[in-house]
């Protein structure tokens, strides 16, 4: 059938070259992994520490392991968690699962043992993949004698080492190695790949397979698996690699061209069971062809010398990461200028934390926003240097639709500088949530995802958001979106982050706290930043406690993490 774009009015701003109408293939996700492994062969997929493999060894080691899952039994309809951080295991695993024909499910390796029984008898798998170090191994055991859980493959951390850090790890971090026991509920990795044959072949249907359970709060409460399928997700990275392919290129700068050999460096330092790194650094890094530099946790020194040594080309963050860069002590001693182009999203991105960074690296850092149930990409800033609307998230990504609907009447479509929920429809967005139909229907209403946000259109199609529907802070009737208060806090220059939360309180309903990081060395006293304040704000929107703090509690991700805060206040008020 003739494909015509409907008439959106934002389709005007679109940006040139970026096709909003185009057909979105549906495809099963393996397939960007094996277009990318015949396309890259022997340049390099992933480094790990140093430890370099190859796409046509990616290639061979996630066929292995996938005819290792399917002698485990893995296949259609089978569920696999993983339980892994950053390293090459994770994507081999993933991709192998998928091929075997079955789901991955994501698990957060910091998790607490409540969360870890939740989610495994949530999603009611019996085999998972870790890491044989003490600190994940150890919380897995448990859950072998808690849990449904039956079988365990375990990776070795010292068999993905480079030389000699394999040779000596076991040596010096003996303390850190489980001791895995010999029985048939223990598959080491090495077995699992042992057989080096390749796979049945699986039909998939990619638009009803379901590729990986994507646990979230969502907008409310306990965890629960957002279905994403083979087409959720292979849409998501072709999206952004049509939107990211419109990139204006400096002088010197070829189509697939990092500097010098012509391939794409991309940082890998955000958690890739998060949906954030699983589409923007893995999917999207293996489309490209990327050397995917992983690192298994953030660590400010160590993501700055990687960032100059392996001259990173693309970096995807959280605002948090790129704050804490801007404020690095040293921060003109690093030669930054290979990073080219910055995603940053998750969370808001605090303007000032913007303009800095691209004075710094010259790059360009856009905004992009989603969730969890979008796979997760939905709207990005234009990839054009300074053409990005300050504060927005940009335009919705090709084929996806933004709608502000009436936080009243959910089914009544705003008018542009209208503020309600935003809402999502695309080829990214899930199928539903796994078991769970009445949230599902909440959530999923006539084609549209209901994202708990609350956003403003304007008049040329870019949203801003406003806050989360469940975040406003209600003070004496008025509304005060704790966003608006943060963005001016930010204005200071002693501040370096800054988490600002509702509080109950009796005469108003709740009162406005401000927690407040400040940079090293600065000093600034709540009376001081009131003061500043006063032009900013409103009195109802004035912070009526400022709390300073040396560190502000974040998420996995690296998320400042106003729940944590809100919990804590609530057990000092259970507690008094
Ligand atoms: P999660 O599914 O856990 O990744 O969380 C998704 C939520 O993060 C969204 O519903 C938003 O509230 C928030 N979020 C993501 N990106 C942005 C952004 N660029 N600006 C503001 N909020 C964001």
């Amino acid at each position: 059938a003739a494909h015509t774009a409907p008439a959106y009015p934002w389709l005007a701003s679109y940006p040139p070259g970026v096709d909003w109408a185009m057909q979105i293939p549906v495809r099963p996700l393996t397939a960007l992994l094996d277009e990318a492994v015949a396309a890259n062969g022997d340049r390099t997929c992933l480094n790990f520490l140093g430890k370099r493999t190859s796409y046509r060894e990616v290639g061979r080691l996630v066929d292995a392991a996938a005819h290792g899952f399917q002698q485990l039994g893995v296949g259609k309809g089978s569920r696999v968690g993983l339980f892994l951080p950053n390293t090459p295991y994770y994507v081999i695993c993933f991709f192998a699962i998928l091929k075997a024909g079955g789901t991955v499910v994501n698990f957060n390796p910091l998790y607490a043992e409540r969360e870890l029984v939740h989610q495994i008898g949530d999603s009611d798998i019996d085999l998972m993949v870790t890491l044989d170090l003490k600190l994940l191994y150890g919380k897995m055991a448990r859950m072998l004698a808690e849990t449904g859980l039956k079988r365990l493959v375990v990776c070795s951390m010292a068999d993905i080492l480079p030389f000699p850090k394999n040779w000596l790890f076991p040596i010096a971090k003996r303390a850190e190695i489980a001791a895995i026991p010999r029985d048939d509920r223990h598959i080491p990795f090495a077995r699992l790949i042992a057989g080096g044959a390749r796979p049945e072949p699986v039909a998939i249907d990619a638009r009803e397979d379901v590729a990986v359970l994507q646990y979230t709060g969502g907008t409310t409460g306990v965890p629960k698996g957002a279905m994403l399928t083979h087409a959720n997700l292979h849409a998501n990275t072709i999206q952004c690699a049509t939107w990211y392919a419109a990139k204006e290129r400096r002088p010197g700068e070829g189509a697939a061209d990092g500097p010098g050999d012509g391939q794409e460096r991309m940082l890998g330092v955000l958690p890739l069971f998060h949906v954030f790194a699983m589409t923007a650094v893995m999917n999207f890094g293996l489309h490209l062809g990327a050397e995917i530099v992983l690192l298994p946790r953030f660590e400010l020194e160590q993501v700055m010398r990687t960032l100059q040594k392996e001259r990173i080309t693309l970096f995807p963050a959280v605002p948090t990461i790129y704050t804490a860069i801007n404020h690095h002590k040293r921060l003109k001693d690093f030669d930054l200028s290979s990073i080219r182009f910055c995603m940053s999203g998750g969370a808001p991105l605090p303007l000032e934390v913007k303009e800095a960074f691209e004075r710094t690296t010259g790059c360009t850092l856009v905004e992009g926003y989603g969730l969890s149930e979008s796979s997760p990409v939905a709207t990005v800033n234009p990839v054009v240097l300074h053409a990005d609307k300050k504060g927005s998230i940009g335009l919705p990504l090709p084929g996806t639709v933004i709608e502000i609907v009436s936080l009243e009447e959910p089914r009544r479509v705003l008018a542009p500088g209208e503020k309600g929920e935003v809402c999502i429809r695309g080829p990214q967005v899930m199928k539903g949530y796994w078991r769970r139909p009445a949230e599902t229907a909440q959530t999923l209403v006539d084609g549209r995802l209901h994202t708990g946000d609350v956003g403003v259109m304007d008049e040329d199609g870019y949203t801003t958001i406003v806050d989360r529907i469940k975040d406003m802070i209600l003070c004496s009737g008025f509304n005060v979106y704790p966003r608006n208060v943060e963005e001016a806090i930010y204005l200071h220059p002693a501040v370096a982050e800054c988490v600002v939360a509702g509080l109950p309180d009796e005469y108003r309903g709740q009162t406005v706290k401000a927690y407040v990081r400040l940079s090293e060395g600065q000093s600034l006293t709540a009376e001081e930043l009131t003061a500043f304040l006063k032009d900013k704000l409103s009195p109802i929107e004035m912070p009526k406690v400022v709390e300073f703090r040396a560190e502000l509690p974040k998420t996995m991700i690296g998320k400042l993490s106003r729940k944590a805060l809100v919990d804590e206040e609530e057990r000092k008020r259970t507690a008094a």
